[in-house]
């Protein structure tokens, strides 16, 4: 069976044009009338990631054989490398790869968590990601308002982030610091809470910052300083008793074995940035040959969420909750049979591939 097409399109889910209300999807057409669907990266409506797919990827598809997955992604990432490999290049490539892996799927008749070796569980507890809490953003009994609400869905863990200006680090740490503080206040002494300062911090703030979650028995300390520097964040984790994660702007399996190289023990690469299911496979590797955490990132709410779940599935030590983001606009209006969680669990989808159908009307309704 050969790709016979590569299609790219945007999703705007609101009505406006801005780029943060799109999605970025590719879907790839095979014989016998297969289609195979990938998401990438959604920043600035991952424009630059769908245009190196339209003009520089997709003619290197055409003709190939789709379960030549990851030699294609191999010798796309090594022929285009000077596009920048550290963002747009890699969210391209890993919506292709997703792709193929929906498309092998169907192609085999199979769910890509058995293909992948086979699922250690197919319900997946997920943690309630919850952003905008930064000063400016919300007070503290609006931080505790908000995890309130997202308690009733049962999710296994809450994580509080702190969207600050990268440009104005340690900005109100005792802000910061009070906000965990009514959180934990909030949920009670065991309930698995995580803290994420979104590169929000100095080295010294982080210290201060990183001190305060351990006394409250926060479980992991995410992002606290600029993602670029990774001696620093290494030096922060071996400094601190806490769990100190990072990875989410991390594009290559290379720049992951850094962060660990460095010093961190959890990181949290994502699928719809780096290199898509063959991509994460390639970090589960890396990890548990490190004995590190593997705790990916993934904040977009469907394709990437699916394909992060058949991952995380097949993983033998899955030691944190799969993220599940805020409720969003850019939610499930195309999808026939969305990923749900019933009782604080995602129950992975048995049919073959990701295991998820568009609704065509609403795709032409939405389609820029
Ligand atoms: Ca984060």
């Amino acid at each position: 069976m050969k790709i016979e097409r590569v299609e790219t399109f945007q999703i705007q889910w609101a009505p406006t044009d801005k780029p943060t209300t799109r999605s970025a999807y590719v879907r790839i057409h095979a014989g016998d009338g297969l289609v195979g669907l990938g998401e990438a990266s959604p920043m600035q409506g991952g424009r630059a990631s769908l245009a190196m797919i339209e003009h520089d990827i997709a003619p290197a598809l055409i003709g190939a054989d789709p379960l030549d997955h990851a030699v294609l992604q191999d010798r796309l990432m090594h022929r285009l490398v000077k596009l920048g490999p550290e963002g747009a290049l890699s969210g391209a490539l890993a919506a292709i790869d997703i792709a193929l892996w929906d498309l092998k799927g169907k192609m085999l008749g199979q769910p890509i968590y058995k293909l992948l070796g086979g699922a250690w569980r197919t319900a997946l507890p997920f943690y309630a990601s919850i952003g905008r809490n930064g000063a400016g953003q919300r007070s503290v009994d609006e931080v505790c308002r908000v995890v309130e609400q997202r308690l009733r869905d049962k999710p296994a863990a809450i994580k509080i982030r702190f969207d600050n200006d990268r440009t104005e680090p340690d900005r109100d740490i005792p802000g910061d610091i009070a906000k965990a503080r009514a959180v934990r206040r909030l949920v009670g002494d065991d309930f698995p809470l995580a803290f994420d300062a979104n590169n929000g911090l100095s080295f010294g703030g982080a210290m201060r910052v990183g001190r305060a979650l351990e006394e409250l028995g926060y479980w992991w300390f995410e992002e606290p300083l600029q993602h670029y520097h990774v001696r620093d964040l290494g030096m922060l984790a071996r400094q601190l008793d806490i769990t100190v994660s990072a990875g989410e702007q991390s594009y290559t399996t290379a720049a992951v074995a850094d962060l660990i190289d460095a010093g961190l023990r959890m990181v949290q690469p994502d699928i719809v940035k780096m290199g898509g299911i063959t991509g994460l496979m390639r970090c589960a590797a890396l990890c548990q040959a490190h004995g590190v955490e593997l705790v990916p990132h993934q904040t977009q709410p469907t394709i990437g969420h699916l394909a992060n779940l058949h991952v995380c599935a097949v993983q033998a030590q899955a030691t944190k909750p799969c993220e599940l983001d805020d409720p969003s606009t850019r939610r499930h209006a195309i999808f026939r049979n969305p990923p749900k969680p019933v009782d604080g669990l995602f129950h992975l989808p048995t049919e073959a591939g990701l295991g998820i159908a568009l609704i065509e009307d609403e795709v032409s309704r939405l389609r820029v």
